[in-house]
């Protein structure tokens, strides 16, 4: 689930949601070579067992295909249960609270003891935190981290249509925030089958992505299908495998995603795959819904 206050990528927009069990009926999708088949009735009832296939005409098992004009990026592949982690279960996740860019002024009432605060600057501090009258306690704010995945299935990007706002309608790769408790790489996997239904397999990093202005920092890691089932989740109205000269840039979600797909596609291009760490900033007098309002600051890359 992805459902930050994205500045640069959609509306503003506080959005409160609590996960659902999976009850939903999911719509199964076949892969098949060049077309996708959109197949119903077929009730997700855990995404973590994939699906019944009574009805849908899923295609053996396989591992994601590289393009044989790239070279992969040299990281050991990371194999990780995608069982839940932490006290959430696979039934629920995150109500995600929307990460501000960081303003002191408006935490009015302490975390701990619910006493009143103050703005000030700390001793020895150089910003103004706010500072409980009662017990004392700093209320520091750190940035979030979301964590997702690229899968490439089949010359093809995984990619899910938001179901919920911000960004309703758009797409995105599945992304969410971090959850505690769990490594990047775990939530990377967690979000994917949630937004996805998908079981996947983390195979490296493949972009660091960090958005100052809301305190957001986007980490993506390269991941295949361990099967080639996929489906909507809760939060997804589609889910499609794109290929790289159909990905919808014009309809996707946030600037984080316009980059690491920009950057992926660029990469299959020159035939290496790289790691990237970038700067996302807002262009100047750009407006907040423009995805592609955004300059990339620091581009480093392997
Ligand atoms: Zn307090």
């Amino acid at each position: 689930m992805l459902k930050p206050r994205q500045i640069l990528g959609c509306s503003f927009g506080f959005v409160s949601h609590r996960w659902k069990p999976y009850s939903n009926t999911c719509t199964s999708i076949s892969t098949t070579s060049g077309t996708l088949s959109f197949l119903s009735n077929s009730t997700c009832s855990n995404p973590l067992l994939s699906f019944s296939s009574s009805s849908s005409t899923l295609l053996p098992a396989t591992t994601a295909t590289w393009p044989s004009s790239t070279r992969r990026p040299r990281f050991g592949a990371l194999s990780l249960s995608s069982a839940p982690s932490g006290s959430n279960g696979g039934g629920s996740s995150s109500s995600v609270a929307v990460q501000s860019a960081g303003n002191a002024r408006k935490i009015n009432f302490c975390q701990s003891c619910g006493g009143p605060t103050k703005h000030e600057i700390p001793d020895g501090e150089e910003k103004i935190r706010a500072i409980c009258t009662v017990c004392e306690r700093i209320a520091y704010e750190n940035p979030k981290m979301v964590v997702g995945c690229l899968i490439e299935h089949d010359n093809r990007i995984l990619l899910c249509k938001r179901k919920i706002q911000p960004s309703y309608g758009l797409w995105t790769l599945p992304a969410g925030y971090m959850e505690i408790g769990e490594s990047a790489a775990e939530g990377a996997i967690r979000e994917t089958r949630e937004e996805a239904c998908a079981d996947v397999e983390v195979l490296s990093p493949f972009a660091q992505l960090d958005i100052p202005l809301i305190g957001q920092t986007y980490v993506i890691f390269l991941g295949r299908l361990k099967t080639p089932h996929f489906s909507p989740g809760p939060e997804s109205s589609e889910c499609g495998l794109f290929a790289l000269d159909e990905i919808p840039f014009d309809s996707l979600s946030f600037s984080s995603m316009v980059v690491t797909l920009k950057l992926y596609v660029e990469d299959v291009r020159a035939g290496k795959i790289k790691f990237h760490y970038g700067t996302i900033n807002k262009r100047p007098g750009t407006s907040p819904s423009d995805s592609h309002a955004y300059t990339l600051d620091y581009h480093l890359q392997s």
